[in-house]
């Protein structure tokens, strides 16, 4: 057992884009246990683009994170000494805690992760942690699309948004159109995960793209960006269509305020119902929709890929990616070896 844990401490707020000294990695002894704490040794970090929100100073759904304070992340683990009742030594578990390779908890925020069979740890965190269920609720629960619907995603080759897609597809989508930055990643969504369209918002305009793929309009428009995409998918909603947002993400690193959308009359004009969510507040349902999710993966149903970064070290480099498009796949870290 080691005698010091890295962590990664907020050091720096970032104007817009993060930068080297927004987040540093310190190195700590790790405190001997108390009644009802245990120690995780970190194994996956989850990525999310609302990482950077929480560096943020805006008004959000959970407190800000002071300068000073350890950086949070969802990540899996295993308990490897325990004087705590409810997590026992050589079990999984998961939840919102510091980006620590070793932390010591008393288990606030943490449940236990019974690892589905036959799926590996990586791909069970990467799918269900939180990517998985933020695109059950937001597209089957908020979105509520019917059989015969046109769908729209945006973002749709990360790690939400390639879900989303493929859960149109379970749901009985007709059309399931793809907006992503990338030639390779649209030619993944359509010959790998059975998207029907999908446009590459670097190459041509989103409007004129979605006029040409959605000549029905659009039933269910699920936003993951916001900016130009938003305000085309409104402009080709049809009557009483449902736009969901998941996520803004282009909006994140902006110091400014943020313009649109431009086409809101949309709402009144086509009875929109429009609807944002935060996944947390579902968590006491993770497991009802972790088993459908489990399902559909042995069904080879929901294909995805993960970006792994290696190293506690590699975090606050590897978190950039999501808002410069370098991420392939749901991005993730690797603190430590698996258990077996
Ligand atoms: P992704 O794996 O989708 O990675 C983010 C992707 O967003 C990038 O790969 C990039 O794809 C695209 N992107 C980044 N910046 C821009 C930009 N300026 N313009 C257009 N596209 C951009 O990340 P996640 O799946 O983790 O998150 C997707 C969205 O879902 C985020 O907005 C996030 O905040 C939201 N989310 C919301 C939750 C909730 O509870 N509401 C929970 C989890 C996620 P490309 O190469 O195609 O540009």
């Amino acid at each position: 057992m080691p005698e010091t844990a890295q962590h990664w401490y907020f050091n720096k707020r970032p104007k817009d884009v993060i930068e080297e000294d927004t987040l540093i990695l310190r190195s700590e002894p790790i405190p001997e246990l108390k009644d009802g704490e245990f120690l995780l040794r970190s194994v996956y970090m989850s990525l999310d683009a609302t990482n950077r929100v929480w560096l943020s100073d805006w008004d959000t759904y959970m407190d800000p994170l002071p300068i000073g304070a350890r950086m949070l992340g969802f990540i899996v683990g295993e308990v490897v000494k325990s004087r705590h009742a409810g997590f026992a030594e050589g079990t999984l578990a998961v939840g919102l805690t510091t980006w620590s390779d070793y932390v010591v908890t008393t288990g606030e925020g943490f449940v236990p992760f019974p690892k589905p069979e036959g799926i590996s740890l990586a791909d069970a965190f990467g799918v269900l942690a939180v990517a998985g269920p933020t695109a059950y609720v937001g597209l089957l629960e908020i979105g509520k699309p019917k059989a015969g619907d046109t769908l729209v995603v945006t973002a749709a080759a990360g790690a939400v948004g390639a879900l989303v897609g493929q859960i149109g597809k379970i749901a009985g989508c007709r059309k399931v159109v793809g907006i992503a930055g990338s030639d390779t990643k649209c030619r993944w969504l359509v010959d790998d995960l059975g998207f029907d369209a999908a446009i590459n918002y670097n190459k041509e305009d989103i409007l004129d793209g979605l006029r040409r793929e959605c000549p029905d309009g659009i039933d269910v428009h699920f936003e993951n960006v916001g900016g130009e995409a938003l305000d085309a998918g409104l402009t080709l909603m049809n009557n009483f269509g449902r736009v969901v947002i998941c996520g803004l993400i282009s909006t994140y690193n902006s110091s400014e305020p943020v313009p649109g959308p431009y086409m809101f009359r949309n709402v009144i004009m086509k009875r929109l119902t429009i609807e944002g969510f935060v996944i947390l507040d579902y968590a006491a349902r993770f497991p009802e929709y972790h088993e459908k999710l489990v399902g559909w993966m042995r069904d080879g149903k929901l294909k995805y890929r993960l970006h792994v970064a290696e190293g506690l070290e590699s975090a606050q480099d590897a978190l950039r990616l999501l808002y410069t498009g370098g991420n392939n796949g749901k991005l993730m870290v690797r603190i430590g070896a698996a258990p077996n």
